[in-house]
């Protein structure tokens, strides 16, 4: 077996007098070749968990393995991973050149060899003609490349991403997550990817671990994550929208079964054995806004008014309001309903997720 490039044991970090906890135990491994996007809100330890594993800030307690062996102590040029930043931090005074050639040059690498790397890296990033132009008469796009291509000369093992897109309009952003995409599968490095946008996440990443207040919620296959989230945080997190979440409680005598909140009462089958020891206790049903579908307000799973209709080319977002609770269906844009009719949504019972209402956890289907 193969080992990981990369694990994260029950890594800690808590800063001033240990009372903000930045990073609470978190384990993640991450194999050769893979990239990883870790996205949470802002302030969720996201950052602390790159500069923890770059070497620039020392963990409260856990390990960081890099092929196996353990780099706590290790200083950050000796670990192998390079980190790009959000704001570049391309000197603007210096060519091209010189800012790909700098970190082998701070590394004492002979002339020739530094020379070698920087066309290669040039090459690899379309700058090779830009290569005698100052930094300063560079777009954004081509500063982050710049310094992207300034961490790809020292061949890293890792290269780690914070927010590497995020001072980019929209257009350059998009080309530059081509490029990223391109250089995946070029070169198969080993990427982590910060962001807290999770289109770019679901776009880049072969996996995607989110975070909530420094801890990890769920690493999960891109593919899979919007559809089988763990925790109701990133059942509310991802996806656009997001699932629908109704807290309520779970009702029942023995012969019939039931979800309600406030006035809305959803009939479920006694065999859904995944709920029947919640009767009595709070619990989070999740509706998938692609799962639900129009119906005649009296022979649907839940009836209401429409509140708004949001285009979104082929697809329309109907946002359905029923008494106090709001939700959303993506619909065919065709089928799309008027603003204030009465409609009815129908959600089929093998699509309702729950989550317990103490823990936040999904329960076992
Ligand atoms: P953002 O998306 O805003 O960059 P993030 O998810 O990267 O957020 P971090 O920057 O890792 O989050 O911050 C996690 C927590 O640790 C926050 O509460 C932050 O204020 C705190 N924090 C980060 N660095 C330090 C530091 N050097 N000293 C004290 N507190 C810090």
């Amino acid at each position: 077996m193969t080992l990981p490039k990369l694990e994260i044991v029950n890594l800690r970090k808590l800063f001033g007098d240990e009372s903000l906890v930045a990073v609470d135990g978190i384990d993640f491994a991450v194999e050769a070749g893979e990239t990883v996007a870790l996205l949470g809100p802002s302030g969720c330890g996201k950052s602390t968990t790159l500069n923890m594993i770059v070497g620039l800030e020392q963990p409260t307690s856990g390990d960081i393995r890099i092929d196996g062996r353990s780099v706590i102590g290790i200083p950050p040029g000796k670990r192998n991973v390079g980190l790009v930043f959000q704001d570049y931090a391309v000197f603007t005074h210096m060519t091209v050149f010189e800012n790909l050639a700098f970190g082998l040059v701070i590394r004492g690498r002979p002339k020739a060899e530094i020379a070698k790397a920087v066309h290669e890296v040039a090459e690899l990033l379309g700058m090779s003609n830009s290569l005698n132009l100052s930094a300063s008469e560079l777009g954004g796009s081509e500063l982050q490349r710049v310094a992207i291509g300034r961490t790809l000369v020292t061949k890293p093992a890792i290269l780690l991403l914070d927010e590497p897109l995020s001072n980019l309009e929209a257009s350059a952003r998009l080309a530059m997550r081509r490029e990223l995409r391109r250089l995946q599968s070029e070169i198969g490095l080993t990427i982590i990817y910060v962001t807290h946008d999770q289109i770019e996440a679901l776009s880049l990443a072969d996996r995607i671990a989110v975070m909530n207040a420094g801890k990890l919620q769920q690493i999960e296959r891109t593919s899979v994550i919007c559809k089988k989230p763990d925790h109701v945080f990133v059942a509310g997190f991802m996806g656009s929208p997001p699932m629908n979440l109704l807290r309520g409680e779970i009702i029942g005598d023995g012969t019939s079964l039931g979800f309600r909140r406030d006035g809305l009462f959803i009939g479920l089958s006694s065999s859904e054995a995944s709920v029947s020891d919640y009767v009595g206790r709070p619990i989070i049903l999740g509706l998938r806004p692609e799962s639900l579908t129009l119906a005649a307000a009296h022979d649907a799973t839940i009836s209401g008014k429409v509140a708004v209709v949001e285009p979104r080319g082929p697809e329309a977002v109907v946002t359905v309001e029923s008494g106090a609770v709001s939700l959303k269906a993506v619909v065919p844009t065709v089928e799309r309903p008027q603003v204030g009719a009465d409609i009815g949504l129908l959600a089929a019972p093998s699509s309702f997720v729950f989550f317990s209402g103490e823990t936040g956890r999904r329960l076992a289907s």
